[in-house]
């Protein structure tokens, strides 16, 4: 949800919407155990809808196409009674283990390069000039986002898998339809961890709590004895190995960098950690986008990426109808949707594939230009 959004916009956004939830009335993602989530729908008008349950798939469906929410959330956590509006009294049965990566901590260079502020007078500023009262920032999304989320998906997979031994078929990857992944695993030996024990998980994977002496003691003496170390001790000794070129053994890089270990493994470990919203994964009475469900902030959708190597979010996400309509953009840096190149664009009336213009109103920076007979579109 971004800016303040017009009427026609909204209209637009929903008709949109509409449209495309009945077109996949039979496909949506249903939630496993849908009968013990809970379930919220964000609305056009900008309300939480909390508490909600859903029996069967089919009201689960029937409330969506009635409804036709801006965003479609359920709970990571299973409940006995999961429509109670107390959370305290819902009955917690346990629930999915989940990662957010945020494309937003991870600083790629792009970032610095699309993300503007639009400021209440029509004007735009750079990332780099700061914000200021009455501008907002506007993120954008490109091709190097999603690859940097990619690669830190990868890093996480690797952990998930060799080192706390996550059952590979029990993860699933989402792109989350702006400018992010989630991860979720579905494992039944992990469903009952509470807070405390999701918290050293979160703080495990993003090595939030490392002591840079405790790996500086770690690296060996000699060469022959690198090949013991396994874990984030091995990873941290191949980013060391990667960055000087030499086996990165404890002599070899106190010749290298003079003594102080400390900065040397700060760097590493900044090279090698995955940077995830540590609050996601610790708190399960959160609620989650619905996988291919629209996300409001772009109107595409969160999509499932069986294979994270060959999944293309910015082509396969992009689910709205391409009928033209007209708009009035105030400013849209470059934006690369389908396999083509929209923009950029400054103070432009022209007409777009319907997934473009659903992406800029949603950013605020594009109104819908009614035509003379009062409808939207050519
Ligand atoms: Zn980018």
């Amino acid at each position: 949800m971004e800016g303040g959004l017009g009427e026609g916009e909204i209209e637009f956004l929903r008709t949109s919407y509409r449209e495309y939830y009945y077109r996949h009335s039979s496909s949506l993602w249903i939630p496993p155990r849908l009968e013990s989530r809970e379930i919220g729908f964000l609305t056009f008008e900008g309300h939480f809808k909390r508490h909600m349950r859903a029996g069967t798939p089919g009201e689960l469906v029937g409330a969506v196409l009635r409804e036709v929410p801006w965003g479609i959330f359920y709970s990571v956590s299973y409940y006995e009674d999961p429509g109670n509006p107390d959370m305290d009294e819902k009955g917690w049965l346990g629930a999915d283990l989940a990662f957010d990566i945020d494309v937003k901590d991870l600083h790629p260079a792009c970032m610095d390069a699309h993300d503007f502020y639009a400021c209440a007078d029509g004007s735009v500023r750079p990332l780099s000039d700061g914000a200021l009262p009455g501008c907002r920032r506007v993120d954008w999304v490109c091709p190097s986002c999603v690859e940097a989320g990619r690669r830190e998906v990868l890093r996480l997979l690797d952990l998930l898998q060799r080192d706390l031994g996550v059952r590979p078929d029990s993860i699933s990857i989402y792109y989350s339809g702006h400018r992010g992944f989630h991860v979720h695993v579905e494992d039944e030996g992990l469903r009952d961890l509470g807070r405390e024990a999701r918290a050293q998980i979160a703080d495990y994977v993003s090595l939030s709590s490392y002591d840079p002496a405790f790996f500086a003691r770690l690296l060996p003496l000699s060469e022959g004895h690198l090949g013991t170390l396994v874990g984030w001790p091995a990873r941290v000794v191949e980013a060391l190995r990667a960055k000087y070129g030499v086996p990165p053994t404890r002599p070899a890089l106190e010749a290298l960098v003079g003594g102080d270990l400390r900065a040397a493994i700060d760097a590493a470990v900044a090279a090698v950690r995955v940077r995830i919203d540590p609050q996601v994964t610790v708190d399960i009475s959160r609620i989650f986008r619905m996988p291919t469900s629209l996300n409001e902030k772009t109107g595409m959708s969160k999509l499932p990426c069986a294979d994270i190597i060959a999944c293309d979010p910015l082509t396969e996400a992009a689910v709205l109808s391409e009928e033209p309509v007209k708009v009035e953009v105030s400013y849209a840096p470059k934006l690369q949707l389908k396999g083509y190149t929209y923009g950029p664009y400054r103070r432009s009336t022209l007409k777009l594939p319907g997934f473009v213009a659903a992406f800029l109103v949603s950013k605020g920076v594009a109104k819908i230009v009614k035509s003379r007979g009062g409808a939207s579109g050519p």
